[in-house]
Formats: C-alpha cells, sequence, structure tokens
C-alpha cells in the first residue's frame, strides 16, 4: 500500500497584528520540510508524524513522505502568498502519484488573508485530485475551527483528546491505524459534524484531570461522554474541538465529529447529542468562575504559606497567539517591589541593551509591550544582566527545538527576567533552567502559557503549590467579550442571548 504523509500547522490568532508570512515558515521559528526531510525528522519521535510513521511501519505500507509546514502561533493571520506556497507542496507531488491512502496532519486553526480556511481548502483539492475512492484520514489538535466542509472530504478527522496535549503520539498511531483498517476493508469510516454555537477562547479550553485543576471546564465532561460513545459498536472515533476563538473567522466555534463504520445515521445522532451537552455546560466557559485580577493575583502569592506559586497569564498566551511581551504582570511586580519571582518576555530590544551592558553591569531598560496594544505599556526597569546566552530548547514531542535566540536574564530586586528575542511559551520547566533558574527554588513562577504547562510542571514534576490564572489584558484573554467580532457566525454564545433551536431533538 502507498500511502501520502503530508502536513501543515498553524493556529492563527487574526487579534496578532503581525502576518505569518512565507519567510516565517521557512525562517529560525518556522518548520519546512519537503519530502524525505519529514520522514528524517519526525521518525522516533512523540509528535502526530513520528505516531503516523510507526504504525505505517507496522502495518508494512510503502509511507511516501510528502510535506510538512509549521510556525508558532505567536505571529497572525497567513498570507495568501504562503498558504498558496503549502497548498502547492501538499496538492501537487500527490497529484503526481498514485495513493491508496492519504495522511494528513492539519492542525485546524488556520486562516490566511482571504482564505478563511485554507486546510478545508488544502483537503479539498487534495480529495479532488485522488478521487473519491482513496481514504483520506486528518489528525487535528482540538484548539480547532473545523469548517463544516471538511467532513465533505475525508473520512475520518480525529482530534487530540488531551489539554494540556499529551496525546500527540497515540493521536498519529490512531489515525494510521483508522487508515489502515478502511485499506483493507475491516471497516468504511464515515463523519458527522456538527457546530454548536459555542464560543471559547484557548484559555479555558484545559481538561485537565491534574490535581490543582479545581474547577472543571465544559471540556473536561464532554470529552468524558465522547470517550464513553467511543467503546459503542459502531463507532470508530468520537472528537471534540474546543474551537479557536482567539480567530475571528466563518468557521470559528466549537465543533464536534464522530466518525462511525458506514452508519452515519448513528455518527449524526451521536454528534446532536455531544453537541446539546456542550450547549447545558457553555456557562461553564465563564471567565469570572476562573480568573484572578493581577494585584490579587501577585499578593496572595506573596503570602502564600507554600510556594512556588505559578501564576498563568492567561491574556499573554504564546501558544495562543500572543506576541509574548505582554506586560501587566511584570507591572504587577514592580508595583509589589519586585519579590522572589522568574518571568520571561520577548524583546530583542532590551536583549540588544543587555548584551552591549554586558555581564554584571547595570542597564535602564523599558521591558515588553512593543507589539500589541492591548498587551500593556513597556515597563521601565533598572536592573543588573546576570547571563547573556543564545536559548534554545527541546521542543516537547522531541521533534525540533524551540529557538529563542539570544536572550538575556537580568534582575531587579528578587525578580529574574528572562529577555529573548523570540516569543516562546513555558510549557516546560525546562526553559527557566536553560536561563540558570530553578523553578522549584522561586517563590513566584510566571508562564505565558493558559494551560498547557500543566503538563510538565503540575503532572510530571509536582512543582508548584498553587497555580492561579490571571486576568491579564492581551489579545489571548479568554474573556471573550472583550473582543470585536466581525467573522464568527451569529447567534453565538456567549457573544449573544438567544435560545438555540438545536438544544432540544432526537
Ligand atoms: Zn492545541
Amino acid at each position: 500500500m502507498r500511502v501520502a504523509l503530508a502536513g501543515f500547522n498553524h493556529e492563527t490568532n487574526t487579534f496578532n497584528p503581525r502576518p505569518t508570512t512565507l519567510a516565517d515558515f521557512r525562517g529560525p521559528l518556522g518548520t519546512w520540510w519537503v519530502g524525505d526531510q519529514v520522514t528524517g525528522a519526525a521518525t522516533g519521535t512523540r509528535s502526530v508524524l513520528g505516531g503516523m510513521i510507526d504504525e505505517g511501519r507496522a502495518w508494512g505500507w510503502d509511507l511516501i513522505p510528502i510535506f510538512f509546514a509549521m510556525h508558532p502561533p505567536t505571529t497572525g493571520t497567513i498570507t495568501d502568498e504562503a498558504v498558496d506556497a503549502i497548498r502547492a507542496n501538499i496538492v501537487d507531488p500527490i497529484a503526481r502519484g498514485r495513493f491508496d491512502g492519504i495522511l494528513l496532519h492539519l492542525h485546524g486553526a488556520a486562516c490566511a488573508e482571504n482564505v478563511p480556511d485554507p486546510e478545508a481548502i488544502i483537503l479539498r483539492e487534495v480529495r479532488c485530485v485522488v478521487g473519491s475512492d482513496v481514504p483520506i484520514v486528518v489528525v487535528f489538535d482540538l484548539h480547532a475551527n473545523i469548517g463544516r466542509e471538511w467532513a465533505e472530504h475525508a473520512n475520518a478527522i480525529i482530534g487530540y483528546k488531551t489539554a494540556p496535549h499529551t496525546d500527540f503520539y497515540d493521536r498519529g498511531v490512531e489515525g494510521a491505524r483508522i487508515l489502515g483498517r478502511a485499506l483493507r476493508g475491516e471497516i468504511r469510516p464515515v463523519v458527522a459534524l456538527e457546530k454548536p454555537p459555542v464560543l471559547i477562547k484557548s484559555g479555558l479550553m484545559s481538561m485537565t484531570t491534574a490535581p490543582l485543576a479545581l474547577i472543571k471546564p465544559p471540556m473536561f465532561w464532554l470529552m468524558s461522554r465522547g470517550r464513553e460513545m467511543e467503546r459503542e459498536t459502531g463507532i470508530v472515533n468520537v472528537s471534540i474541538a474546543a474551537g479557536f476563538g482567539d480567530a475571528d473567522s466563518a468557521t470559528t466555534g466549537m465543533t464536534v465529529l464522530v466518525t462511525a463504520d458506514g452508519d452515519r445515521d448513528l455518527a449524526r445522532r451521536r454528534a446532536r447529542e455531544l453537541a446539546r451537552l456542550a450547549w447545558r455546560l457553555r456557562r461553564g466557559t465563564q471567565t469570572e468562575l476562573v480568573l484572578t485580577p493581577v494585584e490579587t493575583a501577585i499578593d496572595r502569592a506573596i503570602h502564600a504559606a507554600e510556594w512556588p506559586v505559578i501564576l498563568a497569564d492567561q491574556g499573554n498566551n504564546t501558544a495562543g497567539g500572543s506576541p509574548g511581551d505582554g506586560t501587566a504582570i511584570l507591572a504587577g511586580l514592580k508595583a509589589a517591589g519586585w519579590p522572589d519571582a522568574a518571568l520571561f518576555i520577548a524583546d530583542p530590544e532590551s536583549v540588544n541593551a543587555a548584551w552591549e551592558a554586558g555581564v554584571g553591569r547595570e542597564v535602564d531598560l523599558r521591558v515588553g509591550g512593543k507589539n500589541e496594544p492591548t498587551n500593556g505599556d513597556p515597563v521601565a526597569m533598572r536592573a543588573r544582566v546576570r547571563l547573556i546566552t543564545d536559548l534554545e530548547v527541546d521542543f516537547v514531542t522531541g521533534d525540533r527545538k524551540a529557538h529563542l535566540g539570544r536572550a538575556a536574564v537580568v534582575r531587579s530586586g528578587q525578580t529574574d527576567v528572562v529577555l529573548t528575542q523570540y516569543p516562546s511559551t513555558q510549557t516546560t520547566p525546562a526553559y527557566f533552567r536553560a536561563a540558570g533558574i530553578e523553578p522549584r527554588d522561586r517563590r513566584i513562577v510566571v508562564v505565558q502559557s493558559a494551560h498547557l504547562f500543566r503538563a510538565a510542571f503540575e503532572v510530571q514534576e509536582r512543582i508548584p503549590r498553587m497555580i492561579i490564572e490571571v486576568d491579564t489584558p492581551g489579545i489571548t484573554s479568554p474573556n471573550t467579550t472583550r473582543f470585536t467580532y466581525r467573522n464568527v457566525p451569529r447567534p453565538i454564545f456567549p457573544l449573544d442571548d438567544f435560545a438555540w433551536e438545536g438544544a432540544d431533538g432526537d
């Protein structure tokens, strides 16, 4: 069996004013793998592609690597030029070859200038060139706005089941296994798709069972019911895309996808049941239930009997599209007299100033707040340079490195600020350790992350004694009412007050 392997990942926060260009995908933060580079880089890793490759080899396929592109979400809307190059790199080689099956890894939240759902276009064109009989299986990230068109072109569409994501590899294996069973004629996968009118931003999608996560957002309960359904005869996969309210697009919103074995009616009934459950649970996404104002959060952390306390900067979540230079918490730490704390800010100007001054010297800096108007003003600080270095950290799936570029650690009072050339999401303690900071030893550890940090910090290493989700401004704030949406289908909760007609039914 000849199976093509391809993909494209970008989670596009359309509120981020800086476009994502072709040069970005091909640049130091991007991934641009052509042909054998895909298998060369991803084989043996815990990524989705790593899982697809391992499982494909177990089935004895002739797995043909086509193309994979990726860029972190710290930049906004993708240029049409970049999307077109990606589309051509995926579709053209598939059109030239002959394939029995197609495996695609798409993020599901990509947005381009004039193409609201570029992944649907890629899927449509792949379907068009392979014809209707070749099974196509897609694996996506649950922070996704899946367009209705996806279900017309793919035979199975399966998403991550965890947030923080710990099942990249498992879903890659599952996607390849579903394709393998379809190719052998054991199953005939068909997908039903429902879109309950619920809008969630990325901060409120955690479904973690981590010990400090006392409140379980709706995604936790939806995923639990989905897992029950998967045990039912005839159901192949149940996936729930939480949606990505950080993109203002025509496909924005939650999506329920049920893949059944030949029985489209069964798939549709189960998808509708989950859509109704999502609607019933919608009020659990209200931010006032879970978020703490900056000043209160810092005060609680300073006076906590046990530490470290992790402050999770919700509005400045680089994994959800923030440029990584929000200053609300930095300003709060300054107002509190620079307590024992460590945090990251992407700010190449300040990095340069620290490099020029040199280790041991004092510098006057205006830190952060330079890339996006809602992210706070630059914070003036006089600081001593403790370290200058180039920073690189292994990415969580092991198939590439996170490049932070030139970096400097500067200290005011007892607060250490890690200034970096490029933004990063501190999802693991390794980021701090690479900068010479042991998070276990600090009273306050700030992460530019909504919830992805929990897997490594909380579950694996048990570092924090308390986690506070901080209500900062910035484009990744989970509070949808702070944003102006122009393209999202209306009505939608919580922007509109309405009764959903799909709330009752079969
Ligand atoms: Zn995600």
